[in-house]
């Protein structure tokens, strides 16, 4: 494969994972060419990015701004084709001269290009974690019967995958002499701050993690670390393991990236500078290595690594994401949706910060569990789900105004 380019389809370019992913891929034109881009919202962004990497198609969903992209593509004389719509998503990320797709798209709306993708047996690199945890069984089996290969860019999953023995698709984690895996979290940025003043948390606030710079959906996560519980459900299916088989540990450093427990006493960790071009480049290249453009890790500087235990009461999120894994069916689904709609709620002042898990609580309890086998029955339990938290969010909405 060395010797090929590859040709390479991002979804959500010009997110944070999107851009991070450029920057590694410009470091070797050798290796790769951006064959599409997708956006949503962020022309200006897209705009700058056709200029730089000439890609064959540049997606935006809505047709105004896909019109406007046109526009500029023609003034400036770029060799660009402008697609709009949704299914231009599914078309970019199963087209036939693409080799890899990044699924970089934040939330539910990445989960059908994500699974074209995987459905035309593309090497998929997978950051959308929202579109694992909403159909689990479907995404795996459809990597399965279409010979995909599935590589984690989340940093826990990068790394559990790099302490993992190469043949444990195969024989299954239990054969492998494994006990556990051991989810690392930093606990974001209110890990100390005093459970009193939680409800008065701002968006900025949460946004504004201590060691990772991340889109605010994924920050306000980190926050509430719904994000670990999406990640501990992710984590279940790419591994094929249990919940109760996760341990999840803080470690506010962010330094190892998580670990897998042995049952001779060895644990394994992956650890780095918290840089998401680190997993990015590892996934690109597996099983080959290649800069990223990443710091050496100076262990001087680091000086300490600390542990502790994740307070039930500081991140209930956590809880409730175990629980919707444990229950099964449409529950993550459920789960995961009711989450998108609070945090966008807090994002946009209607709910305080405590209030987005008792959104979710609320949303779970509100709707109905299904087997979920199809992917039609999940994104009905995506759609009951938004409507039921909306509805709540406007009650609470009310009595606070
Ligand atoms: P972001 O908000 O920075 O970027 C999201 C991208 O998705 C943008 O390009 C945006 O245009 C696109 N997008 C948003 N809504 C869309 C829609 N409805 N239709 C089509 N495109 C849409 O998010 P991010 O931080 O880059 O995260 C992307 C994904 O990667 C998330 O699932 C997140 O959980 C995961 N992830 C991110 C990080 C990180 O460090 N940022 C780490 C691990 C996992
Ligand atoms: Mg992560």
């Amino acid at each position: 494969m060395s010797n090929v380019i590859e040709n390479i389809c991002i979804l959500g370019a010009t997110g944070s994972i999107g851009t991070n992913t450029l920057d590694v891929i410009k470091r070797h034109p050798d290796k790769y060419q951006v064959f599409a881009l997708t956006a949503h919202r962020n022309l200006e962004q897209l705009k700058l990015q056709c200029i730089e990497f000439q890609p064959r198609y540049a997606v935006l969903p809505d047709a105004e701004l896909a019109q406007e992209l046109e526009s500029f593509i023609q003034y400036k004389g770029l060799q660009v084709e402008v697609l709009h719509g949704v299914h231009s998503l599914d078309f970019v990320a199963s087209h036939d001269e693409v080799d890899t797709v990044m699924a970089a798209i934040v939330g539910a709306a990445g989960l059908l290009p994500t699974l074209a993708a995987a459905q035309a047996g593309k090497r998929v690199l997978l950051a959308n974690k929202e579109a694992l945890v909403m159909s689990g069984a479907i995404f795996m089996d459809a990597v399965n019967k279409h010979g995909a290969t599935l590589l984690p860019i989340d940093s826990e999953h990068n790394a559990i995958f790099q302490c993992l023995p190469e043949h444990f698709v195969e024989q299954g984690i239990e054969n492998c002499g494994i006990h556990n895996i051991v989810l690392t979290g930093s606990g974001g940025p209110f890990l100390k701050k005093d459970l009193a003043d939680f409800a008065a948390i701002t968006p900025d606030e949460a946004c504004a993690h201590p060691n990772w710079d991340m889109g605010r959906k994924i920050s306000v996560d980190s926050a509430t670390m719904m994000n670990k519980g999406l990640e501990l459900i992710e984590a279940c299916w790419l591994f094929d393991v249990k919940p109760e088989q996760i341990e999840v540990v803080l470690h506010p450093q962010s330094i190892i990236h998580s670990m897998v427990r042995y049952n001779d006493g060895s644990v394994l960790a992956q650890m780095g500078n918290p840089d998401m071009r680190t997993p990015i480049a590892h996934a690109l290249a597996f099983p080959e290595r290649i800069s990223a453009g990443v710091a050496p890790l100076d262990f001087m500087e680091i000086s300490k690594l600390t542990f502790d235990r994740p307070s039930k009461e500081r991140y209930p999120c956590l809880a409730l994401a175990s629980e919707a894994m444990k229950q099964g069916g449409n529950s993550p689904a459920r789960l995961n949706a009711a989450n998108e709609v609070a945090v966008q709620s807090f994002l946009d002042e209607k709910i305080g910060f405590t209030q987005i898990a008792e959104v979710i609580q609320h949303t779970l309890t509100s709707t109905e569990y299904a087997e979920a086998l199809t992917l039609d029955s999940v994104l009905s339990a995506d759609k009951e789900a938004r409507r039921s938290a909306q509805d709540f969010v406007a009650q609470l909405t009310n009595h606070s105004s």
